[in-house]
């Protein structure tokens, strides 16, 4: 029995079946999902096109291949050479140790301690600036 192409629509795939040519032009079940599969010459799916400049296989599936892998975004920030954030994944930030999370929080109680003092400062000035003025005399314009 010859071989023959199927193209399954929702799996976007091609399989290939072996048939006789009696029911060769019949749709096949597809040896994923077992929906129909229609026929397909080999000619068929062997146009490609480009979109982007990367070459894509008919019909187009809206992604793209990197490094034999497919993915769905074209890398647009920064990277390491040869790598693509979708396959492969940054590496995690560094855990911080228990010394660091202690000396970071001690730095933050410090700044509020600190901006506590200045306000109380700035309030003190104020007052004292406040007493100054009521003190003077009246100025007399002449
Ligand atoms: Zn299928």
């Amino acid at each position: 029995m010859p071989l023959y192409e199927y193209y399954c629509e929702p799996c976007n795939g091609i399989f290939e079946a072996l048939r006789s040519i009696r029911v060769a032009s019949e749709p096949s079940p597809c040896p994923v999902c077992s929906r129909e599969g229609k026929r397909v010459m080999p000619t068929s799916f062997a146009a490609f096109t480009f979109r982007d400049g990367y070459p894509r296989r008919i019909p187009d599936r809206g992604t793209y291949w990197h490094l034999g892998k497919e993915v769905k975004n074209l890398i647009t920030g920064p990277v390491r050479p040869n790598e693509h954030p979708e396959v492969n994944k940054p590496e995690p930030a560094p855990k911080p140790a228990k010394g660091d999370l202690n000396a970071e929080r001690e730095r933050r109680r410090l700044e509020r301690q600190q901006k506590q003092i200045e306000a109380k400062e700035q309030q003190a000035a104020a007052a004292a600036y406040e007493a100054r003025v009521k003190k003077r005399p009246p100025q007399l314009d002449v």
